[in-house]
């Protein structure tokens, strides 16, 4: 039997590899996805509409359930009893931190990813985030302008469906918004309090169904999306690329397949790439004209370190050296909670409509200016709270008992705590590489971490707890406290870097089309690419870059750039 080729290969199927199959199937090109792990399968993994008295250990999950497995670090929100029967969430693949470094690295191996169970925030970049090197000195500028990437970002929006509404603000560029998220009361409260301090509290960009869309129908506010959405009211690649790409048939997707490098041919261009079965921990390799890489940010960079030939030493189009390096991420943290008092006596009424980013604060610092602040850049603020499903309040008030229960009653419409969005800089001693002792079950070289959060997100941090006390006084609230240090890196998942794009191969891996200086049929779809981190999240420009990336590579397929399998 002759070997079969496919025209390519795209690793990874959440939201940058969803997007990219979907995209090149739709063209007509024969496309082979590989996944990590199983199927994602709504009507299995998903026990939505469950009250927790309904589910034996009440919603927390067995504590024993990861007792055999190589990673056993349990995840946070997505990852509970509503999905425990799965298997979709990575516990073999073990990862390691260097001294001192602390990260959390969270991964969905089922179809679709972490898409699945996302937050849906989906707010543009503009180019005070593109052009931060050029305003304040550091880091690399991003090798697009805003004027470039704004039609992909309509694509996207228009693709995804985004609830928001036009804001006119400078770092917030406006898009093209489905009709926004209803308002919380607690939100109306906010944001009189926000406008008496100077603060901009205004409806996220989120992308969740207001009204049905693209043949999905409209979100039916269960509040449950963070245990995945059983009728795909909101943009995941389960519901939305993956059964797209599949009803072209030009689609052959893998699943419980480990990719562990790319192969090269005797030139060092990219032939293909080797995986292992899960089940059978047997190595297979599969072959293709390109290959697109997006097995999510860091994971793409440690396939490609693991991806060592006599071309390439360190790493797949390593040339510059940048390949691992300038990991960014999110500094998360609650810089403030408590509760608002006139809220107390209120009747509870469910106000977990969308169960996390109704609105939320946009960057207001350095705007005019970007050494207004003692930082650099800037933060964005997501406010919480209200009647959600689960009384969040249990733990930030004190008792025992029924005196217990009657305060959580009593104080059930009023909590609002804040989550601090604030990106990191990049820095030589935040990267990635490979650790040279320790190997996965499967034998495959595991990724190192190495990352301190550095003084100008520490900066951030410090002032939004003051601006949390200004914010609680303004409207009227009392605070109960904050946390005293910042989640551990990783939290976020918006992690961004490792595999920067750029005009100058010596300083960057890829190309402004996402495909590698050294290697022309290989690309990267993820935010891996991305070289800096902004106060935005980053999935929905991972699905614009995607539809940018993809548009080039086909023009690359009709120019003859790339045959034909
Ligand atoms: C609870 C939660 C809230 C979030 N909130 C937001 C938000 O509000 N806004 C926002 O923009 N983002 C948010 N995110 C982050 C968002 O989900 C990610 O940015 C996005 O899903 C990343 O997409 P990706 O395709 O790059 O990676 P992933 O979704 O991680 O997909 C990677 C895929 O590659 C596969 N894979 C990995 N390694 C390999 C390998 N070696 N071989 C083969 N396949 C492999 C995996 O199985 C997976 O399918 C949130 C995430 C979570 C979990
Ligand atoms: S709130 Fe809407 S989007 Fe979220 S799970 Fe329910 S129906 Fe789906």
């Amino acid at each position: 039997m002759p070997t079969k080729i496919f025209d390519v290969i795209v690793v990874g199927t959440g939201a940058g590899g969803g997007t990219a199959m979907k995209l090149l199937c739709e063209a007509g090109l024969s496309v082979c996805a590989i996944n990590s792990g199983p199927r994602t399968e709504p009507a299995k993994d998903y026990k939505l509409h469950r009250q927790v008295y309904d589910l034996k250990y009440r919603g927390y999950g067995n504590p024993m359930r990861l007792e055999a497995k190589a990673h056993q670090e349990p995840y946070s929100v997505e990852e509970s009893e509503y999905s425990e029967t799965s298997d979709i969430f990575e516990h073999d693949v073990e990862y390691s931190n260097a001294p001192s470094t602390d990260w959390y690295w969270k991964r969905c191996k089922g179809t679709g990813g972490k898409a699945n169970f996302w937050g849906r925030s989906s707010a543009r970049f503009g180019d005070i985030d593109f052009k931060a090197a050029e305003l304040d000195g550091v880091g690399e500028n991003w090798p697009v302008d805003y004027s470039e990437i704004a039609p992909w970002f309509s694509k996207a929006e228009r693709y995804m469906g985004v609830a928001s509404t036009v804001q006119n603000r400078p770092s917030n560029p406006d898009g093209e918004y489905l009709p926004p998220m209803p308002w919380r009361c607690i939100d109306y409260i906010i944001q009189k309090g926000a406008e008496k301090i100077g603060v901009p509290y205004l409806p996220d960009r989120c992308a969740q169904l207001t009204v049905a869309h693209n043949g999905h129908p409209t979100c039916h506010y269960c509040g449950n999306c963070s245990r995945g959405c059983d009728v795909g009211s909101f943009f995941s690649p389960t519901w939305f690329t993956i059964p797209e790409a599949e009803a072209t048939k030009n689609l052959t997707l893998l699943t419980n397949a480990l990719v562990r490098s790319v192969l090269v041919d005797e030139t060092g261009m990219a032939k293909g790439v080797a995986y292992v079965d899960r089940k059978t921990k047997r190595e297979i390799e599969v072959y293709a004209r390109v290959v697109v890489l997006a097995a999510s940010c860091v994971e793409t960079a440690h396939i490609m370190l693991n991806s060592k030939s006599r071309h390439w030493p360190t790493g797949i189009a390593n040339s510059s050296g940048q390949l691992g390096r300038n990991l960014c991420e999110h500094l998360y943290g609650c810089p403030g909670y408590g509760y608002l008092p006139q809220l107390l006596g209120q009747p509870p009424t469910p106000d977990n409509i969308a169960d996390s980013t109704v609105a939320w604060m946009p960057r207001w610092q350095n705007l005019k200016n970007p050494h207004e602040e003692k930082f650099i850049r800037g933060y964005s603020v997501y406010m919480g709270g209200g009647c959600g499903e689960f009384p969040g309040h249990y733990n930030q008030i004190e008792g025992f008992g029924s005196e217990y229960k009657r305060a959580i009653k009593r104080y059930y419409p009023t909590p609002v705590g804040a989550l601090i969005q604030a990106p990191t800089l990049p820095s030589p001693t935040n990267y990635v590489d490979i650790d040279p002792e320790k190997k996965d079950i499967f034998g495959i070289p595991q990724l190192r971490f190495h990352f301190q959060w550095g003084a100008n997100e520490l900066l951030m941090w410090e002032q939004s707890k003051q601006v949390m006390i200004d914010l609680f006084k303004a409207m009227g609230g009392e605070m109960w406290g904050a946390d005293d240090e910042p989640n551990r890196p990783g939290t976020s998942l918006h992690e961004t870097g490792v595999c920067r794009f750029g005009s100058d191969p010596k300083t960057s891996v890829t190309n402004k089309w996402a495909q590698a200086h050294d290697v022309a049929n290989v690309y990267v779809c993820d935010a891996s690419i991305f070289p800096s981190s902004t106060d935005k999240t980053t999935t929905m420009p991972i699905v614009a870059f995607t539809m940018r990336t993809c548009d080039n590579m086909l023009s690359n397929f009709k120019k003859g750039v790339h045959k034909r399998a």
